[in-house]
């Protein structure tokens, strides 16, 4: 007999025919969103990458974050902008936590390097219009694989900040500006964190919450994402 899951599933595809999200190809069953051709499309980065080791030395470079993990590269029109997207605007959120335990996997050995995960923070404002951070989701996903906790509200984002998608590295940074504060100074003490996010553009976004981390008395942040993005592949997803 089938579970109450299953035959909703099914009742489901019946409604809505599980397409594939990138390619719109018919795919047996709605529980996976994306195609086995597609989620093999996405070019994986490595550390040889060049975008990976601008990112990594840019991120560096502005002194908050020790080191960089992530795991696709974001192409504008690509298998994983409309992965993003979904994310972002379609509250597919079982997807964020799928994305989440890929990138756990990737991360299987260090484990032990790391005390706490700290999703990067949506604001108040956005967090209610969209009902839920797919940073935080992602970072579920991700202690699904690593056991590691998830710390959600070490951080908070006490800044609604404009969209950065058409401005330069410097301008980011100076819009990112205190737009992130530790929860409570000495929440982090010591903590080894790995800061989650999507996807990384500038890093501006992302150095300004490693600052914050870092204040609320961590030792260590490495920052981990789904996918790096160039500047100008419109990342805004
Ligand atoms: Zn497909």
């Amino acid at each position: 007999m089938k579970s109450k899951d299953s035959v909703f599933r099914v009742l489901l595809d019946f409604i809505y025919p599980p397409l594939c999200l990138s390619c719109g190809r018919l795919m047996g069953s709605g529980a996976e969103k994306l195609c086995g051709d597609c989620w093999g499309s996405i070019p994986r980065l490595s550390s040889e990458d060049h975008l990976y080791r601008e990112t990594r030395e840019k991120l560096l470079l502005d002194g908050a974050v020790d080191d960089l993990r992530a795991l696709f590269l974001f192409e504008k029109g690509g298998a994983f902008q409309h992965i993003a997207h979904a994310v972002k605007y379609r509250s597919y959120e079982s997807l964020a936590r799928m994305l989440g335990r890929t990138l756990g996997e990737s991360l299987k050995g260090e484990e032990r390097e790391y005390d706490v995960l700290v999703p990067v923070p949506l604001h108040r404002v956005k967090f209610r219009e969209r009902g839920y951070n797919q940073a935080e989701l992602i970072a579920q996903g991700v202690h699904e694989v690593t056991a590691i906790p998830v710390a959600a509200s070490a951080v908070r984002r006490v800044r609604h900040t404009r969209t950065q998608t058409k401005l330069s590295h410097d301008e980011r940074r100076k819009n990112m500006d205190g737009a992130f504060e530790p929860d409570a100074v000495g929440m982090l003490n010591g903590a080894r964190v790995l800061l989650i996010d999507d996807v990384i553009t500038t890093g501006a976004t992302t150095t300004a919450c490693a600052a914050a981390i870092r204040l609320g008395g961590a030792s260590r942040v490495v920052a981990a994402a789904v996918a790096l993005a160039r500047k100008d592949s419109d990342a805004l997803v």
